[in-house]
């Protein structure tokens, strides 16, 4: 099951712990008429301060790296891109960030940025620059949606969209870290996130901001959307990932032109450093993993990781006590509690979750119904919102029960589970939602999760987790 369910509980809380109302992104950037300066203005519609913003780069960062096959720091080919990257960087207007750069060992051209800093440039794309400002205009370009924050207010905006029922969690708890919450609200800024396609809007902002820093740097601000014109040209095999998330904003060159003949003249004299000829040679050698080979090699990790997280699954036995401040419940002494104690929980093994999706354990949150609404509703909101966000998910069994004195319905699901097995076929999932009306009118809610075929070993681990719960 996917986090999605949580996302739309939480953000609609976290938009009013900031206080801010969705869609109100407004202009980020203007060229000043007199200078032909690019100014980068004042930022609304982002729900992440700078140091959320750095904290989640980091991390995303750490999860990014052990997806990819990054080239290591000492290599040549790393440290030119390093040095590249931050002579492009000096030039950077607010607000500064330390920025870092990597090479991925990928043929496919592609770069990408996380927020606050992180930059990662393909292999491919080094071998297809056919000159260094090529090459800078890529980097300059992934910098700016740093500088511009394109991923924090895109995702700022996502949440919004994802709010289809008007619940709310009425106690966001705020103790653990900012990745944690946000896994917990579904998003994910790992290699190959939604968050990382940017709008044409964004596009045409980094390329914008891009120009002026390869101006300020000496590079001539047109190499950047001539190798993106390049790009669109080749098409194929070897670039769409980054077109993908790069859309096209239409007539980049047009734009670019019209940028640069507003900055103070200048003539771009600069050649190739000696550096970047060395590199080009070096990478000419190289045969970097493909797409596909970086998939397969991942899903060979995951297989393994499964092997290894069955072991630590397992539930103990023994039980330990979860007193909450909506409910108390008894859970296996071998798992552990997700989450604040005042706001949603997730309980499960720590092998159980990722990021993105939890595999094996159980989530229990609370919806304040809308007046009028009946237990029954609730759940069938619930039922369509939890098949809305697991895409395949459908419904086997609904029935009535007592939960600590108290009407339930329970709603058991099947759908694909995060996980696959050794053979890459994904496997099946057994969700069951159980719904039951707190004394304050509020509605408590429970997912028990695990994969079909590993039901059979935790059935009885969920039932009597259930029939100790004791709801406040
Ligand atoms: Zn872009």
């Amino acid at each position: 099951m996917n986090k999605k369910l949580a996302q739309r509980i939480c953000a609609f809380a976290l938009a009013l712990a900031l206080g801010i109302s969705p869609g109100c992104a407004g202009k980020r950037i203007a060229q000043n008429p007199q200078s032909g300066r690019i100014d980068v203005q004042q930022q609304g519609g982002n729900a992440f301060s700078l140091e959320q913003e750095v904290q989640l780069g980091q991390q995303a960062a750490a999860q990014t790296e052990k997806e990819l096959p990054i080239l290591p720091e000492s290599d040549p080919v790393s440290q030119y891109i390093r040095q590249l990257g931050q002579r492009l960087a000096a030039h950077t207007p607010e607000p500064k960030f330390n920025y870092t750069f990597k090479v991925v060992n990928q043929k496919e051209i592609n770069a990408f940025a996380l927020p606050g800093g992180p930059i990662y440039i393909n292999v491919g794309t080094i071998q297809a620059a056919d000159d260094e400002g090529e090459l800078a205009g890529v980097m300059a370009h992934e910098i700016s949606h740093i500088v511009l924050r394109h991923a924090t207010s895109n995702a700022t905006r996502q949440q919004y969209a994802a709010l289809p029922l008007s619940i709310l969690d009425a106690v966001l708890g705020g103790s653990s870290s900012t990745y944690a919450q946000l896994a917990r609200l579904g998003l994910s800024f790992g290699a190959g996130s939604v968050f990382l396609k940017y709008s044409r809007d964004a596009e045409r902002e980094a390329d914008l901001l891009g120009a002026q820093i390869m101006y300020d740097a000496g590079y001539n601000p047109y190499s950047m959307a001539e190798f993106f014109a390049k790009l669109e040209q080749e098409g194929g095999s070897r670039g769409p990932e980054f077109l993908a998330s790069h859309p096209d904003p239409g007539n980049r060159q047009q734009l670019v032109t019209q940028a640069v003949q507003k900055f103070p003249k200048k003539s771009f004299g600069r050649k190739d450093s000696p550096q970047f000829e060395q590199v080009k040679s070096v990478v000419a050698k190289m045969n970097p993993m493909t797409g596909e080979q970086i998939a397969q090699w991942r899903q060979k990790q995951q297989a393994q990781m499964r092997k290894a997280a069955m072991e630590q699954i397992r539930p103990s036995g023994s039980f330990q006590q979860l007193n909450h401040s909506a409910f108390s419940m008894g859970y296996p002494s071998n798992w552990e509690v997700f989450g604040d104690q005042k706001s949603a929980v997730t309980i499960a093994p720590k092998a159980g979750i990722s990021q993105q999706a939890i595999a094996y354990g159980v989530v229990v949150s609370a919806v304040q119904p809308s007046p009028g609404s009946t237990l029954e509703s609730v759940t069938r909101s619930l039922v369509n919102s939890i098949a809305e966000s697991n895409p395949g998910t459908q419904v086997a069994d609904t029935g009535q029960l007592n939960v600590s004195g108290m009407p339930a319905y329970s709603v058991t699901m099947r759908g694909p589970s995060p996980l696959s097995a050794g053979d890459g076929q994904v496997l099946a999932e057994r969700d069951t939602l159980v719904t039951v009306q707190r004394p304050d009118g509020s509605v408590l809610f429970l997912v028990f999760i695990a994969p079909e075929q590993d039901m059979a070993a935790l059935g009885n681990t969920y039932a009597e987790m259930l029939q100790s719960l004791q709801v406040r």
